[in-house]
Parts: C-alpha cells; sequence; structure tokens
C-alpha cells in the first residue's frame, strides 16, 4: 500500500451554507420497509440515530466519495450495468438504515439533474452529493439543491460568452455543448482524438477574453469550469456540510480531477481504466469494471 499522504484540512468558507435540517417525514415512518422498495427514505428514527455518523463496531469508513462517470457507469452513452446499481442501492438502504457500512455519495463534473438521478438510483438519502464539479451541493434528506454561493453574475456573464464564443468557433469544427450545465461548459465531439488538441486554442481564447475558466479534459469531455471552482472546493464543502472526518472517509475516481478526492480520503481506489497519475495515489485498483468494482470496495476492501 502506498504510503499515506499529508492530510489537508476540510472546512467550509463562511459563505458556504451548512446541511439543511432533516425534514420530517411522517409517511415513511408509518409505511415499513419492504425489500423492494430501494427508494424510500429512512424514517425519523433511523435519520435520528445516524445523524452523528457514530461509528458502529464493524464501521471503519463512514462515507465512501465515488465519481460517477467511468467509475459507477460508463462514460460514453454504453447503458448503465442496473443490476450492479441494484446492488449498490441495496448496499446503501443497509447502510442508512444498520449504520454499520459506509454510505456512498457522489462527486461528479455531471450536471446537477444527472448527478441526481444517480443518486435516487444508488439509494443515498442521507449524504450530499457534490455536481457539476463543484458548482452544486445536492442534499438528498431534502431534496434542496444549493450553488456555491461565491459564484457571481459575473462569473455567470463569463459562463455565457465563453459559451457563445464556443458555438461560434467550436461548432463547426464537428464540437457540442453538454446540456445541463449552469456554471461551466463541457465540450463533447464525436472524436474524442479531436479533444487535445484543442485545448490550447480554448485556454488562448478564454485567456484573451479575460474569462476565469480552467481547461481539462475527462475521457470524452473537455471541462471548462470556474477557475475557483472545483471537485476540491465541492468535497471541502461536502464533508464540513455533513460534519465528515477525513479518516474515516474512502474514495473512488478514475480521472485527473478526482486527486482531490484521493487528497481528502484515508483509503483511495480506482478502476481498471484510470489516469496515470490516479494509479500513483490509489491504494487499490480494482479489478472489476463498473458498479461492481465499486461495490466491491464497498463491501470487501473497506472491510478488510
Ligand atoms: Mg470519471
Amino acid at each position: 500500500m502506498p504510503e499515506k499522504r499529508p492530510r489537508k484540512s476540510s472546512t467550509a468558507r463562511d459563505d458556504q451554507p451548512a446541511a439543511p435540517a432533516t425534514p420530517a417525514n411522517e409517511a415513511a415512518a408509518r409505511s415499513p420497509l419492504g425489500d423492494d422498495d430501494i427508494t424510500a427514505p429512512p424514517s425519523d428514527a433511523e435519520l435520528a440515530e445516524l445523524a452523528h455518523f457514530d461509528p458502529g463496531p464493524l464501521r471503519k469508513f463512514d462515507a465512501l466519495i465515488c465519481d460517477i462517470d467511468g467509475c459507477l457507469v460508463p462514460e460514453s452513452s454504453e447503458p448503465f450495468d442496473a443490476g450492479a446499481l441494484r446492488r449498490i442501492a441495496d448496499h446503501n438502504r443497509a447502510a442508512i438504515k444498520e449504520g454499520t457500512l459506509p454510505v456512498l455519495t457522489l462527486c461528479s463534473g455531471r450536471p446537477q439533474p444527472f448527478v441526481e438521478a444517480v443518486c435516487r438510483l444508488v439509494g443515498n438519502t442521507l449524504l450530499p452529493c457534490i455536481a457539476e464539479n463543484g458548482v452544486w451541493l445536492y442534499f438528498p434528506a431534502t431534496n434542496e439543491y444549493l450553488r456555491d454561493p461565491s459564484i457571481t453574475r459575473d462569473h455567470l456573464q463569463a459562463v455565457r460568452e465563453a459559451s457563445d464564443w464556443v458555438e461560434a468557433e467550436l461548432f463547426p469544427k464537428g464540437f457540442s455543448i453538454q446540456p445541463g450545465k449552469t456554471a461551466s461548459v463541457s465540450l463533447f465531439h464525436p472524436d474524442p482524438d479531436h479533444l487535445a488538441p484543442a485545448m490550447p486554442m480554448i485556454e488562448a481564447a478564454f485567456n484573451k477574453h479575460g474569462w476565469p475558466l480552467r481547461v481539462s479534459k475527462t475521457w470524452y469531455y473537455i471541462n471548462c469550469d470556474l477557475e475557483h471552482i472545483s471537485k476540491a472546493t465541492g468535497l471541502d464543502w461536502l464533508i464540513a456540510a455533513a460534519g465528515l472526518n477525513p479518516d474515516r472517509l474512502a474514495g473512488f475516481g478514475d480521472t485527473a480531477s478526482d486527486l482531490a478526492i484521493a487528497e481528502r480520503v484515508k483509503l483511495f481506489a480506482c478502476p481498471p481504466r484510470h489516469d496515470e497519475q490516479i494509479a500513483k495515489v490509489a491504494h487499490h485498483i480494482s479489478p472489476y469494471w463498473q458498479a461492481w468494482a465499486v461495490l466491491d470496495v464497498l463491501e470487501r476492501v473497506l472491510v478488510e
């Protein structure tokens, strides 16, 4: 196992809200959970028991913070492995109900609606999820979605202007913009080999126009994110808002932006397909694919 990395402290900025209070859910309390009710929320009593994440005798990790694309599901348009995701939902339901297993939550660059859908699919009714590379925290316990309050109208105007530039200059070259993002721009090209060569031109245009956007790449997208927003700021916000202890966190990711997860958790794992710099910091490289890899980490690696 690689040498332990230095810890980073995780503190929310003063302007980042804490987690909303858990709502009363009388309907859930009246209706016992059935085995197939994977989306049924925990009762008030169950939520109260878990509110402070008291470690159970079997639980060394309270949460697994997991990237979505290339980890839980393919980054391409390949179908989700619904069977594996169902198993993770079963795991999460038991973890939230019993308090003796880590709860899986999400840290993704995808737009908030995509992340919310996957959050509900994997049965996370408790812990906030990060969407759009730190722009949003989604709180499944209350259905609230909060945008990082440091994002100003000027930032949003810069994103709009950059989007217009992309449409004028790069759409004719075969690029398109991933729908649904609100304070960033993600570019897609049907031939991924066109992504890396376009990045210098994009960075030069952003610099020329003074748009404060950082340019990075995943397997199939160029991500243009506000310079002061990242998975790192989202993670610090999530950890502080949910009152999590980084020494009791695990992480799972596959590309460079997930280094922010690795820097904030005790144990970090990755799937078989991963960036080189991810392999250097991973304590565990799974031999399995998609959500089966995540499930293996949740139910085997984290309890050994
Ligand atoms: Mg990924």
